[in-house]
């Protein structure tokens, strides 16, 4: 699998789950990768050991961190954002702090990084959200600042692609229904209720979005641009 060969790549939020299975893709691919991770230094650690892929502390919350880290990589082909976090709960209770900075990480951190990238990008270039299908449909309450974040994205990846099309570079943003991963796991409390929302009633696989990620990112995908490329089992048909 060479379909990747030579790609300058940056994923953010790369050491567990969604954001490790497409280190493993683009990796395999033949991309030179750079991740980062904010607390799972060991799993970090053990990913840049299995693939080769080097790995970056810097926290998506810390815009200024984050910022530097992207410049650092200089001329990038690719970058994915996927570094998210999900609060979920009564909004009359839940801390605004911890909201904050949900929106801090999966709002505030994709637009910066992706301006960021862009600024010394390659033509023909690619930037990838990880949004999700609650932007499109909430049909659980609890959820409304998570999708909030997700919805975001949405109006970020259309505009974004207005902007940077001229240089060739596609914007797009990928919604996963639900996945296994630390996040949401297949085998969680919360599994039985999100397959009843869903079309196909499995969770996806982590490996599934890579691929999806991968076709973006490939030669196939360029023009690709302004989308929103959702990934559910029909959790929002
Ligand atoms: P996990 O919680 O399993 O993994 C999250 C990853 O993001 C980890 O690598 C984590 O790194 C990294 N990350 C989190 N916060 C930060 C931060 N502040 N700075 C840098 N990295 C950070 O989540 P998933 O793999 O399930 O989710 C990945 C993305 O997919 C998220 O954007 C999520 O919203 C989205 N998504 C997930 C769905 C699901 O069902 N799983 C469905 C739809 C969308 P570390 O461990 O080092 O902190």
């Amino acid at each position: 699998m060479d379909d990747l060969a030579g790609k300058n790549v940056m994923i953010l939020g790369g050491s567990r789950g969604i954001g490790a299975a497409i280190v493993r893709r683009f990796a395999a691919g033949g991309a030179s990768v750079t991740f980062t991770y904010a607390g799972s230094h060991d799993a970090a650690a053990a990913l840049s050991a299995e693939t080769g892929a080097t790995a970056v502390r810097a926290d998506s919350a810390d815009r200024d961190a984050l910022i530097a880290a992207v410049a650092e990589r200089g001329a990038l082909d690719v970058l994915v954002v996927n570094a998210g976090t999900l609060v979920l709960g009564d909004p009359l209770t839940l801390d605004p702090d911890a909201i904050d900075r949900m929106i801090d990480i999966n709002v505030r951190a994709p637009y910066h990084a992706s301006v960021e990238a862009a600024r010394q990008m390659n033509d023909n270039g690619r930037l990838i959200v990880i949004g999700s299908t609650n932007g499109d449909r909430m049909p659980f309450a609890g959820g409304a600042a998570y999708a909030l974040t997700k919805s975001a994205m949405q109006g970020m990846v259309r505009g974004l692609a207005r902007d940077f099309g001229g240089r060739g570079i596609a914007v797009n943003s990928i919604q996963p229904g639900p996945t296994d991963s630390d996040m949401n796991p297949a085998d969680g409390p919360m599994a039985a209720t999100m397959h009843g929302f869903m079309a196909i009633p499995r969770h996806v696989a982590a490996s599934e979005v890579a691929e999806l990620a991968a076709y973006l990112a490939g030669p196939h995908g360029a023009m690709i641009t302004g989308s929103l490329q959702t990934i559910d089992g029909g959790f929002g048909a």
